[in-house]
């Protein structure tokens, strides 16, 4: 997940939040302002709000830690980290590669789960270092309310991080720990599925039985997350299917040659109307004085202002070979996916020789898979 809005960069790392971390951030700052309301209804609602607001702040720079020290130790393994994204139901480290053995999938999954358990003593001890005790019940004092909700959330968030469902970082160690028995990274992969299914699947039984039997929301909740684990670990599944439908698969097996031209002078709405919509394709490459110069699709298209399209050229706004990400005839298709999928764009031109070979799209990719399950299954 990429993050929507950029908040800064850390040792390297673009850290950003995702829209629907605004909708959880709002709940978090209000569910404290009610907490701290209720238990201590003296407190002005300047202090309560102040409180609430701090509170939340730590909480999710707890998170970034959190994921930093994933991210940290990726990186000394190996393996880039390009963002860390918080989002609604917490926060990812972006890590470009998938781990090439058991030890690195195994350390970079269980810091995480470690850092939050640390990070909780830290601030238990802080309350404790300022004279608040396990034993007298409700904080007295703001200090302390923010300090030891701080301390246990950061508890419980590694408690539920080490639940071994995968993709949380427990389903990763116990997935790294079935890779190390079994020696097979793909056979790991459906056995932590597996468990992290049923986990997800008990997880809404639980949560279902605890909502009817009167627990309300929180039953709901833990319903919520057991249905979002058993999305997750159904894509993880589908994720390897597709990457082993596609093992040995090269780019030139996949692309399209057939590469309809357009000429650069060509003005955006003749390019719409006679060769978009002619022809149904949504890439073109462009050529300019007889040479390739680059590609043109409809997204490059949809960010020109309709009025100004019959004084813009194809050249104006098409994409130079020379600056965008192109890929050779001969790289494996796995990673030509993956590009697409970091770049965020649809297709990539193949260049083969500093000329032009074809063009691979997401779409081929899922044609090329929809074939060959259909071969199979037939
Ligand atoms: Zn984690």
């Amino acid at each position: 997940m990429r993050p929507s809005i950029r908040l800064g960069r850390f040792f390297g790392i673009d850290i950003g939040v995702h829209y629907s971390w605004l909708i959880i951030a709002f709940l978090i700052v209000f569910s404290l302002a009610s907490n701290f309301e209720l238990t201590n209804p003296q407190w002005p609602p300047l202090v309560i709000w102040s409180l609430a607001v701090i509170t939340a702040l730590l909480f999710f720079a707890s998170i970034v830690v959190h994921e930093l020290a994933h991210a940290a130790v990726a990186i000394r393994r190996g393996m880039p980290v390009r963002s860390i994204t918080l989002f609604a139901l917490g926060g990812v480290a972006n890590i470009e590669k998938e781990s090439t053995d058991a030890k690195s999938e195994f350390w970079t999954a269980i810091v995480g789960p470690i850092t939050s358990f640390v990070i909780g003593l830290v601030f238990l001890g802080l309350a404790h270092a300022t004279g608040w005790r396990p034993g007298l019940g409700t904080p007295a004092s703001p200090l302390w309310a923010g300090l030891v909700w701080l301390g246990y959330i950061n508890i419980a968030l590694a408690l539920f991080n080490m639940i071994p469902g995968y993709p949380l970082d427990g389903g990763r160690v116990f997935r790294a720990i079935a890779w190390r028995i079994t020696g097979s990274h793909d056979r790991a992969t459906r056995i932590a599925a597996g468990v992290g299914q049923f986990i997800a699947a008990s997880l809404i039984v639980f949560g279902l039985i605890r909502f009817f039997l009167g627990a309300g929301f929180g039953g709901l909740w833990l319903a919520f997350i057991g249905w979002f684990l058993s999305q997750a670990a159904a894509a993880s599944y589908a994720e390897l299917e597709a990457s082993a439908a596609l093992t040995g698969v090269r780019v030139r097996d996949v692309m399209s040659e057939e590469c309809p031209s357009v000429d650069g002078n060509t003005n955006l709405r003749t390019f719409a109307e006679d060769y978009l919509l002619h022809s149904g394709r949504r890439c073109f490459v462009v050529v300019e004085n007889g040479r390739q110069a680059g590609l043109v699709t409809v997204h490059e298209l949809k960010h020109v202002d309709r009025q100004r399209w019959p004084f813009t050229t194809v050249s104006e706004i098409a994409l130079s070979f020379d600056r965008i990400r192109t890929v050779s005839p001969d790289m494996d298709v796995t990673q030509a996916l993956q590009i697409m999928l970091r770049e965020d764009v649809n297709q990539l031109p193949v260049i083969s020789n500093g000329k032009l070979a074809g063009v691979i799209s997401r779409g081929h990719i899922l044609q090329f898979i929809q074939t060959r399950a259909e071969l199979k299954a037939a």
